[in-house]
């Protein structure tokens, strides 16, 4: 029985006819949306004997194996001896502008069909009608006649080099399966929870469900995690693994997993999408006329081909692969995802509707998704599902378009217009509506509409119009259960935002779409919390916490009631001061004082610096570069000869996803409770979830804020050998919400005065 590899016809056209250039932009989730409403009006227009959406599919032999091609034609009519297709591709453009050849890949997809259909149904002739339309109903159609023959030598030379390809890809997919079933767990045992961990995510993707895990530091997640996923790919449960992470810390402990796996004999492409910012080859991301992007679908393939030889497809690998064939590295590894086993990147290329990989996300697929760090995600969603337009930037950007282009230039003048939505009294109040802003919403779309019309030369202009035609797409999925209209005044002018505060039912709807999905993290307390944040609270999902692999008495918790809420922090510096000096001095080390703000972190740590110049200390700065960064983590050496204590915030780049294990980091004075700060939003979701009856103040501050704490606390014990101390400063840690929801392997002790601290400090590390 020969192989039958399969291909639908819209990949065959898009296969068989890639060239060109790379554009920035490109369609949106919802224009596909107005795109199949367009579809249905035509349809509905047809004689009653043609056949709207026929499902077509011929398997053709191609040197000894089978090439099935399938689709659905959006039209066609069946007669005696002829056929007629008809294909309708919905644009934003006038359709009146669009030239009978323009885009060759629509031609191909109607040929496609028609040779189809003459196979299927013997016709030895096919009339092609390709329409363009546009949502308003203006359309544009051109007609074309072949005979049988030319259509079916059209469709062989379309379908031989893809087969070709295809049998390259399928190749290693069989090799991948293959060694899939014999795969070992890459370590001689499990520890603590590894197993269960593995398990439970197989069992997710078995049943295409959800998994949420709490599993402490030192489990090993990303090993366990991962090898579940690979077992259930091995079923065929799944068809792609994706690893989703908020840092690139995580990136790499997944690549690492991998090649672990590798050295056993897993046969796996992996590939590691990597912000467009972060792999840009030019100095400054600009998209428009750039030499990787010009000619990009000419020069792609081989490049395509060669990488189906590299098994680990990380940053450095696709960008010599890029520089090698003058591609840009970032829409290379998008298009190498398409191939890839596991697919490592950001939330974003999952959940954000404006990035999210089409392929996997926009429809039902057999995806299996990890989800690292998952605490992350809630806030994330939030943030991917608004839209937010300012004023005070869009005339900042008209001044600047007029002093380019003239005030009178079709962008200023679309600008000019759009801008009195924009604006409001002085002193105007913010505000939260349950209702859209209909009038700005209009606006706002018809300065998308023109002004993505007129293609402008400026990056931060055409920013803008992205970012006003997400702000109308956000406005097609508001819902009061989700949404809130923020106008948030500043110096006269508004920034307008749709604000999801709730994202949990989108997050659910995406979750629903995939093959199964694992969410984990060492901080998911309560877990019924953020089970319901998450989405993974239905019938098919499962909740699973591990207890800590470490033995509990290498950690040392103390905990002081020092008065640190923001009324009492100008008078308690000295002791705050006092507390981290105490624990530098009992046991030389590194260690970390973690505040909740810069703010409060500056204030403190010039104080010490005055009160101890002779003790080595660091702060975090903001706005800190990559390198700035890793010398950062540089200073906290193996085997310190004198303590160094780093000020950093909680919740930043410093306090969570920084791996410093052994003596590395011996410590962390955790001071407050790590409450977000307050602010309008924060204040609307409290108020917006009490309405609910959802626990307004637990969900908007106490249980971000200990999320912050714990994850801080983490770093300190990162395997079985190390020892260390946290100090949490506080007097809120003695109310019983809060002792409810530290770990509860910590062994919390209580200490009045900083003497009992400095020998408590010392009874411990001796
Ligand atoms: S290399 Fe940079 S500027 Fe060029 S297309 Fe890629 S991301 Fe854009």
């Amino acid at each position: 029985m020969p192989k039958i590899h399969s291909v639908s016809v819209r990949a065959l056209a898009e296969f068989a006819t890639e060239k060109g250039s790379l554009f920035p932009g490109g369609g949106s989730y919802a224009r596909m949306k107005e795109g199949v409403r367009g579809h249905r009006a035509l349809q509905e227009l047809l004689p009653f004997n043609w056949q709207p959406e026929l499902p077509v599919s011929r398997d053709l032999e191609i040197d000894g194996q089978i090439l099935r091609v399938h689709g659905r034609a959006d039209a066609a009519f069946i007669g005696d001896g002829l056929v007629c297709v008809l294909e309708i591709k919905t644009t934003v453009k006038n359709p009146s502008v669009i030239l009978k050849y323009d885009y060759p890949a629509h031609w191909a997809q109607a040929e496609i069909y028609a040779a189809l259909l003459c196979l299927n149904h013997n016709a030895a002739a096919a009339q092609v009608k390709l329409t363009y339309a546009r949502v308003d109903g203006k359309t544009n159609s051109f007609t074309e006649d072949y005979d049988a023959d030319t259509l079916i030598r059209l469709l062989m030379g379309y379908a031989r080099p893809f087969m070709d390809w295809i049998v390259a890809v399928d190749a290693g997919r069989e090799k991948t399966e293959l060694t899939l079933q014999t795969l070992p767990f890459p370590y001689d045992t499990y520890r603590e929870g590894q197993r269960e961990m593995a398990q439970a995510v197989f069992r997710a993707m078995k049943r295409s469900g959800g998994a949420l895990i709490e599993a402490p530091t030192g489990i090993g997640k990303t090993a366990a995690s991962l090898y579940g996923a690979l077992k259930a790919l091995g079923k065929g449960c799944v068809t792609a693994i994706f690893y989703l992470t908020a840092r690139t810390t995580g990136r790499r402990a997944a690549e690492d997993a991998l090649d672990r796996m590798r050295k056993t004999g897993l046969s796996l492409r992996s590939v590691t999408i990597t912000a467009k910012e972060k792999c840009c080859l030019l100095e400054k991301v600009d998209c428009m006329g750039c030499p990787h992007a010009i000619g990009y679908y000419d020069r792609r393939r081989p490049a395509l081909r060669e990488a189906l030889a590299i098994q680990r497809l990380d940053a450095d690998a696709i960008r010599e692969l890029a520089v090698d064939h003058e591609l840009c590295p970032f829409e290379l590894s998008l298009d190498l995802s398409e191939t890839a086993d596991v697919i490592i990147c950001d939330y974003n290329y999952a959940f954000d509707p404006r990035v999210r990989l089409k392929r996997y996300f926009d429809a039902k697929s057999k995806a299996g998704l990890l989800v690292d760090e998952a605490h992350n995600l809630s806030d994330r969603a939030r943030e991917m599902l608004s839209a937010s337009l300012s004023g005070w930037r869009l005339d900042i950007l008209r001044k600047q378009v007029e002093r380019t282009e003239g005030a009178d230039s079709p962008m200023a003048r679309l600008m000019e217009e759009l801008l009195p939505h924009l604006k409001c009294d002085a002193d105007a109040e913010p505000e939260a509506n349950s209702d859209l802003p209909k009038a700005l919403v209009e606006a706002v779309k018809r300065f998308a509409e023109a002004a993505g019309e007129l293609q402008s030369a400026e990056p931060e202009v055409r920013d803008f119009i992205f970012e006003a035609q997400w702000f109308v797409n956000v406005s097609k999925r508001f819902d009061t259960d989700s949404y809130r209209a923020l106008l948030l005044p500043r110096d006269g002018f508004l920034t307008a935002r749709l604000w999801c505060y709730d994202p949990s039912k989108h997050l659910k709807r995406a979750l629903e779409r995939v093959g199964g999905a694992a969410l984990f993290s060492a901080t998911l307390a309560p877990m019924y919390f953020y089970a319901q944040q998450l989405g993974v609270d239905g019938d098919n999902d499962e909740s699973l916490r591990l207890e800590s692999p470490f033995p509990r008495e290498n950690l040392g918790v103390y905990r002081l009631a020092v008065p640190v809420s923001l009324r009492e922090r100008e008078r308690t510096v000295h002791a705050v001061a006092q507390v981290i000096h105490a624990m530098t001095g009992a046991h030389v080390g590194n260690y970390l004082a973690c505040f909740p703000s810069y703010a409060y972190m500056t204030q403190v740590f010039r104080y010490y610096r005055g009160l101890y110049p002779g003790d080595a200390a660091v702060c975090q700065q903001q706005h800190m570069t990559e390198v700035q960064r890793m010398g950062f983590i540089d200073r906290f050496m193996p085997a310190p000869e004198r303590s160094l204590v780093a000020f950093i915030v909680l919740g930043g780049v410093f306090a969570e996803g920084v791996d410093l294990p052994g003596d590395r980091l011996s410590g962390a004075a955790i001071v407050s409770t790590g409450m977000p700060q307050i602010s309008f939003e924060r204040e609307k979701l409290r108020e917006l979830l009490d309405d609910a009856d959802e626990g307004g103040m637990d969900a908007a501050y106490t249980y971000p804020g200990l999320r912050r704490v714990l994850q801080a606390a983490g770093r300190v014990i990162r395997t079985e050998t190390d020892r260390g101390v946290v100090v949490l400063m506080d007097t809120r840690y003695r109310q019983p919400n809060y002792r409810a929801l530290l770990p509860e392997h910590w062994e919390v002790r209580d200490v009045k005065k900083l003497s009992g601290l400095k020998e408590a400090l010392e009874r411990f590390w001796q």
